[in-house]
């Protein structure tokens, strides 16, 4: 509990708070870009302690919600094949498709496994080697690793039977994809655990561009003081990436997790919900493992023709340009029990978060008393 008391201070989030009610000079508008820093700022209430002139806007860093249709479609094609089974996390098979979801499959009889970690579905190939275990691997570098890491588990074991469906995401490439759409956004607080990995360089993009970067941790203190920092940089004209998290992350990453998802995946193309194809902003098997990918194995196209569900604004709020409750459908057809789109599925979809946490959902802040 150490550090995650001395990271919910009331007295320095008050102290914070005054800094930047005295600070803030211009309107500003800063994109929390991963979905675990969404959680944090609603939950412990942070925008109530930011004087009006910053705006937050939640990002596509939810990896849940970028998942595509097309995407989900390909998983549930492969696990109706009678010699598939397919490998999902747990909040994966709630999200909607164009013909459902995977837990509308699994009910139906189509063979869908839930697991805990890539590993999971190795250990599955090998105690199941009449079938074919298919992985439906997502999410940003913070997962990319391990996904690479089973590969080279399943080559070790000799299994001709362990496949992945990637649907990973590259968070450069969205970056650079938001960039381009010229969305008013005047910083960015930066994925912590992604940046663990990845390091720092990629961000080099949003500073030379004159957006201001830093790199946070997830308790409330890590925001309010890495929002301090975009504002006092945007003050003194400055574009820099700077490491809140220090504790945790260093300017290169980490070495070795980024040699094995440099050794077994290469950068594709990629269609993310709501907002299309992004080039190389996907990971694919290649190389020397390129018989993992089961696009190849069993013939599969993923469509890049991505189109939004009617009357969800996903697409506008994982740009940054809407919040939830600018959809019609929130908290009426679209509920966390009964999700419409993907921003509603994952804890960290930032439709679900408002759900739970806005305003008059938010639980009472946990920061400790000073
Ligand atoms: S509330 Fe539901 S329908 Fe509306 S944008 Fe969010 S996920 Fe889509």
């Amino acid at each position: 509990m150490k550090y995650m008391t001395e990271f919910r201070d009331g007295r320095i989030a008050e102290k914070i708070s005054a800094a930047l009610a005295v600070e803030s000079k211009n309107n500003v508008r800063i994109m929390e870009f991963c979905g675990g820093h969404t959680i944090s700022l609603l939950k412990y209430g942070i925008p109530d302690l930011l004087p009006e002139s910053i705006e937050m806007v939640s990002g596509p860093g939810c990896p849940v919600c970028v998942t595509s249709k097309a995407e989900i479609d390909a998983a549930i094609e492969l696990a109706w094949r009678p010699d598939v089974m397919l490998a999902s996390f747990g909040d994966m098979i709630r999200v909607p498709g164009t013909k459902g979801s995977l837990r509308q499959a699994k009910a139906e009889g189509a063979d869908v496994r839930i697991v805990y970690s890539p590993d999971d579905a190795v250990r599955l190939a090998k105690e199941n080697r009449e079938k074919k275990v298919v992985f439906f691997a997502v999410g940003f570098e913070t997962t990319a690793p391990v996904t690479a890491s089973s590969v080279k588990l399943a080559e070790s074991l000799n299994l001709d039977n362990y496949f992945l469906l990637s649907a990973h995401k590259t968070t450069p490439a969205i970056l650079a994809a938001l960039l381009a759409e010229e969305i008013n956004l005047d910083g960015f607080v930066c994925p912590g655990h992604v940046t663990a990995i990845t390091g720092t360089e990629m961000y080099g993009i949003l500073t030379d561009a004159g957006k201001p970067c830093v790199v946070s941790g997830f308790e409330p203190l890590d925001i309010l003081s890495s929002i301090l920092s975009i504002v006092r940089q945007i003050n003194r004209g400055a574009a820099e990436t700077e490491i809140e998290y220090s504790r945790i992350v260093a300017p290169e990453g980490n070495l070795h997790a980024r040699r094995i998802m440099e050794d077994v995946f290469r950068p594709a193309d990629a269609v993310w919900r709501g907002l299309g194809v992004v080039p190389a902003s996907g990971f694919k098997p290649s190389g020397d493992y390129r018989r993992f990918n089961a696009c190849e194995e069993f013939g599969i196209e993923i469509d890049m023709d991505e189109k939004e569900t009617k009357g969800c604004i996903c697409d506008s709020i994982l740009r940054g340009l809407k919040k939830p409750p600018d959809c019609k459908l929130f908290k009426t057809a679209c509920t966390p029990e009964d999700p419409v789109g993907a921003c509603m599925v994952s804890d960290e979809g930032t439709c679900s978060v408002y759900y739970r946490f806005h305003r008059a959902q938010r639980v009472e802040p946990e920061i400790v008393p000073a």
